[in-house]
């Protein structure tokens, strides 16, 4: 007989990686899951965008290089990439689990990732969330997103309750300066180019992947990744 499902309360997460094309919403869903789970969301893009928006470390040469290809949307270095998320791993509250958001993209990446993971108390789980790409453009050019507490507003879905400003009191939303049109295909492309292939690559290992369907509200898409999941949590090789 098989084993009942954990509830998330008495649930540890571990390492997970939500995987998926600009625009799907692992940011979304990934400060959801932080605070569901009390883990923390490692964002490569907001790490990188917070060097950016460093005047000190934008001026050093990798900071104006990193600039450059995300305003362009291509992919910064592995190296630098991967440096960054070494030294976030190091922290103590990624004890319990952590959300990669925006990490792995290249399959060097996610091998990098498997060696550094070789110690960690459980094996990644990804989970990839698909929505069909013409709704992708209309998501990514409607975001707008509080620059002090991160919330993510979009325009035609989920609009913030009065003209362009957070519903917390924080002020004026921005859109990010890679959310346009043409930068979008940029992005895409280096979705299709490098990305796909890390998909794929976690795919091949059945049991620790899986597949939402981003194409719903977000409470539904965070009910849909909830109990992904609790289901490849509850799986031999992962608990
Ligand atoms: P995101 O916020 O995840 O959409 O990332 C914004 C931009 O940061 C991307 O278009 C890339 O230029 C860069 N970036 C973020 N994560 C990575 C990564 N894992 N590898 C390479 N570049 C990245």
């Amino acid at each position: 007989m098989s084993k009942p499902l954990p509830n998330a309360s008495d649930f540890l997460p571990g390492p997970v990686l939500l995987l998926g094309a600009p625009g799907v919403g692992k940011g979304t869903q990934a400060k959801l899951l932080m605070e569901e789970f009390n883990i923390p969301q490692i964002s490569t893009g907001d790490i990188l965008r917070a060097i950016k928006n460093d005047p000190a470390k934008a001026a050093t040469p990798e900071g104006s290089m990193a600039k450059s290809l995300m305003d362009s949307g291509q992919l910064v270095p592995d190296t630098l990439v991967n440096a960054l998320v070494a030294e976030r791993l190091t922290h103590p509250d990624t004890e319990h689990g952590y959300i990669l958001d925006g990490f792995p993209r290249t399959l060097n990446q996610a091998e990098w990732l498997d060696t550094q993971l070789v110690a960690y108390l459980l094996p990644v789980v990804a989970v990839n969330i698909s929505v069909p790409q013409q709704v992708l453009l209309e998501r990514i050019t409607g975001r707008r997103c509080c620059p002090v507490c991160g919330t993510i507003y979009n325009l035609y879905t989920q609009p913030p309750k009065s003209d362009n400003a957070c519903d917390f009191g924080h002020g004026q939303l921005e859109q990010r300066q890679d959310d346009t049109e043409e930068v979008f295909h940029e992005r895409m492309k280096a979705f299709e180019e490098k990305t796909s292939a890390v998909i794929e690559y976690y795919r091949e290992h059945g049991n620790r992947f899986a597949e939402v369907n981003g194409d719903q509200d977000v409470a539904a898409v965070t009910q849909s990744i909830r109990s992904t999941l609790l289901k490849l949590r509850h799986h031999p090789e992962n608990s």
